[in-house]
């Protein structure tokens, strides 16, 4: 199977190939078909299998296909949960309509509005927005969702762990009903099953990856050490075995500043991304970490999810999240593409029962050590025994500490509505037709895939 059996058009075939793509991916060659046909979707494979261009393409090559009035109104919606992940999906957008007459812009939170205003007024085919945001310039009459007859939901999953819900259907209720509707996710959750049947109509379902599965070739590590101890694990553990290239997840924004800190003094090049973090600062370190200048990233979830991120021999969770569907999303960063990964988490006594969600979810053990001279003293009983009814963990976002503001928060890291004030320079990005570029520096490393 080739793109151009899938019936795309010559200029997208060849924005296509100068991308260097030989054939479609499986969720491509899978869910392409059906959005040309003008059904809706609710596709569900791994990450960095391609989910862009499987929505992207068929999208442009409608747009393309119709006469384009003078105005254009918008068309194409795309939503994203992050910033990051929008300006991701654009560059693509961008880079897939290089030889199509296509307007497309992005607009996400944390960046003044007014250039967006600006790009918006001038009338865009297709853009790519985080909910918070694109609601504010709706409130301000800069867009209007009238004449949108394609929405997609990407990480729909991510969207609904923050809350996004809400704002999605706020904008869905300014949309005709006629449309059609492609929803993009990682997983598929109950949860997940039960926004899309609130949103699609008569969807083709499309699954490439067994629910949950991780990737074949992961080994998982856990170390048992004490809490206070994890930062002096870390240390050994990079400087001993040399590792360059390290992804390493903490549980809060907090943690993650404290640990890179930590990392710099102790002489290993390292950056945080979440966040509280400036949207120059996330670019920044995410560029930095693509192309080997620094060597540990540190990130929460929320930040590193949809990420572009290389993928990567080791990722490490400083500390277990309390959200097992979270370890997958986590360890999907490492041994993609055939290679070998080692996933490798740091659990002290507190975390015992997030290790057991995780075994659960995985339905497999994960092989525990305990290194020399970081023997576990701490008796501390694990957290969740502690505090809560067993009944509840597991359950996204609804036990424990985590609960309730667990979503504001998840939704505060992004542009969601919670952060309308903007504080930075713009960042914002219009795309000209034909193909005319302004000048940008997001690209970094190119990205590894899955196929
Ligand atoms: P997902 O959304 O599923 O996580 P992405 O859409 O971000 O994955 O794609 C992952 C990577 O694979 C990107 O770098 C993209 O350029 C690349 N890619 C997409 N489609 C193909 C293809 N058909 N052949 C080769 N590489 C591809
Ligand atoms: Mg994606």
């Amino acid at each position: 199977m080739t793109f151009k059996d899938l019936g795309l058009s010559d200029s997208i075939l060849k924005a296509v190939e100068e991308k260097g793509y030989t054939k479609p991916s499986p969720i491509q060659e899978k869910a392409i078909p059906h959005i040309l046909k003008g059904k809706d979707i609710l596709a569900s494979a791994q990450t960095g299998t391609g989910k862009t261009a499987g929505f992207t393409l068929p999208v442009l090559q409608y747009l393309s296909e119709t006469k384009h009035p003078k105005y254009r109104p918008l068309r194409a919606l795309v939503l994203t949960p992050t910033r990051e992940l929008a300006a991701q999906v654009y560059d693509n957008v961008r880079e897939y309509s290089k030889y199509l007459n296509i307007y497309s812009a992005v607009v996400f939170g944390g960046v003044k509005a007014t250039k967006q205003i600006a790009t918006l007024k001038r009338g865009v085919d297709i853009l790519v927005a985080t909910p918070g945001r694109l609601l504010d310039l709706h409130d301000q009459k800069a867009v209007s969702f009238k004449r949108v007859d394609v929405l997609i939901l990407d990480e729909a999953d991510r969207m609904l762990d923050m809350g996004f819900v809400r704002d999605i259907n706020k904008i869905i209720s300014f949309m005709p009903a006629k449309r059609q509707n492609l929803l993009f996710s990682a997983t598929f959750s109950n949860d997940i099953k039960k926004l899309a049947a609130g949103i699609l109509r008569n969807p083709v379902s499309v699954e490439t990856a067994p629910q949950n599965s991780t990737a074949k070739k992961v080994t998982h590590k856990v170390y048992k050490v004490d809490k206070k101890r994890k930062t002096e694990l870390a240390i050994k553990l990079i400087k001993d075995n040399n590792w360059s290239q390290v992804l390493m997840f903490t549980r809060t924004k907090h943690g993650a500043n404290k640990l890179t800190q930590k990392l710099i003094k102790a002489g290993i090049s390292a950056a945080a991304i979440h966040g509280n973090k400036s949207q120059g600062a996330r670019t920044k370190a995410l560029k930095n970490f693509k192309e080997n200048t620094i060597k540990i990233l540190v990130a929460t979830d929320i930040a590193a999810r949809g990420l572009d991120i290389p993928l990567l021999p080791h990722v490490i969770n400083y500390e277990l999240p309390n959200v097992p569907e979270d370890y997958v999303h986590r360890i999907g960063r490492t041994g993609r593409a055939g290679a070998a990964g080692e996933a490798i988490s740091f659990v002290c006594s507190e975390e015992t029962e997030y290790q057991n969600e995780i075994e659960k979810l995985l339905q497999e053990k994960l092989k525990s050590t305990i290194l020399e001279d970081f023997e576990p003293t701490d008796t501390a009983p694990p957290k969740r025994a502690a505090t809560q009814s067993k009944k509840s963990f597991g359950k996204k976002n609804k036990g424990g500490e985590n609960s309730r503001d667990s979503n504001k928060k998840r939704a505060a890291e992004t542009s969601s509505t919670s952060k309308r004030k903007p504080k930075r320079k713009p960042h914002f990005k219009g795309n000209k037709p034909n193909g005319a570029t302004s000048g940008r520096g997001r690209t970094g490393a190119p990205k590894k895939k899955r196929f």
